[in-house]
């Protein structure tokens, strides 16, 4: 049985600099809070978690003071800057360069939508971290939806700017756009008052063509992400519907040999946030069960 790990799979950029990152500071000091997971899985944050990495969350961050505070990949909200420097927090900002200029676009567009009484529109994921870091640019006032029906909360009568998280599908964007885009025109609109802006990241979008060709050169295919990772369960979820043996696993344990009866070849891959030892482990794994 030939077992192969994608070539093009592992981290994305944004999160190979913010554990760089990690990894440097640790170097010199025995320990670094970081505000929620480095990355959505758990297996590389419990390895972080060795070195001295200790993931906290805004409450936590409410009590500490002169120390030093980690800001993972998906970024953070202007309160969260502000809360730093009044506790006198030194903030290590891993924000990825991508998401930081998603947060400024949005600012900008909010600034305008107030002038002309628009509306900022974010299509992600409620509660998500690098939601929660674009509404607050928008002074918490964007409206964030996560689907068609959530549609019913924007005034199609008003001036509207959308955007999208980073790691959304495309496809299902698309679709949400095209239905934006009716609603808007059946008020009709005829200036030009609806601006929709294509903020999924390239990484995330130039996946689902890689993953499916390298599926198509596999029997069966081990998908690697942690369950809580919105690019995991959405790239999965696209393999799963163009292969059937497909199978969503997190670490080495969850590999099951009948999944490889009758079966030549076995394809690893994984999501922006699985790291490639993982995949290296599963491989492994594997290898000693065939
Ligand atoms: S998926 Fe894209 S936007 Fe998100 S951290 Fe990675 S490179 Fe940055």
């Amino acid at each position: 049985m030939i077992i192969k790990i994608e070539p093009l799979a592992g981290f994305c950029f944004g999160v190979v600099s913010a554990i760089n990152l990690v990894e440097k500071e640790l170097r010199d000091n025995e320990k670094l809070y970081c505000l929620g997971d480095i990355v959505h899985n758990n297996m590389e944050v419990e390895r972080l978690s060795k070195l001295g990495l200790e993931v906290i969350d805004i409450e936590r961050m409410k009590t500490l003071k002169d120390t030093k505070i980690m800001i993972r990949a998906h970024g953070e909200p202007p309160s969260t800057y502000a809360l730093a420097k009044e506790n006198n927090i030194e903030i290590i900002d891993a924000t990825c360069p991508i998401v930081l200029k998603l947060q400024q676009n949005v600012r900008k567009g909010y600034l305008r939508m107030k002038e002309i009484g628009g509306q900022v529109v974010i299509y992600g994921k409620k509660g998500h971290a690098e939601v929660v870091g674009l509404v607050g640019q928008t002074n918490n006032e964007a409206i964030v939806v996560s689907s068609k029906e959530d549609l019913d909360l924007i005034n199609f009568e008003k001036p509207i700017h959308l955007f999208s998280q980073t790691t959304m599908s495309k496809e299902d964007y698309k679709s949400l756009c095209d239905e934006v885009l009716l609603r808007y025109n059946s008020n009709n609109k005829t200036n030009n008052d609806l601006i929709i802006t294509n903020s999924i990241c390239g990484k995330v979008s130039s996946r689902s063509k890689e993953l499916i060709e390298f599926s198509d050169t596999v029997d069966v295919l081990l998908f690697v992400s942690g369950k809580n990772s919105s690019n995991g369960m959405y790239l999965f979820n696209l393999c799963k519907e163009h292969k059937e043996k497909t199978y969503l696993i997190s670490k080495k344990e969850d590999v099951k040999k009948e999944w490889f009866e009758d079966c030549e070849s076995v394809g690893i891959s994984g999501a922006t946030s699985t790291p490639r030892w993982l995949m290296e482990e599963i491989m492994q794994e594997c290898i000693s069960i065939n």
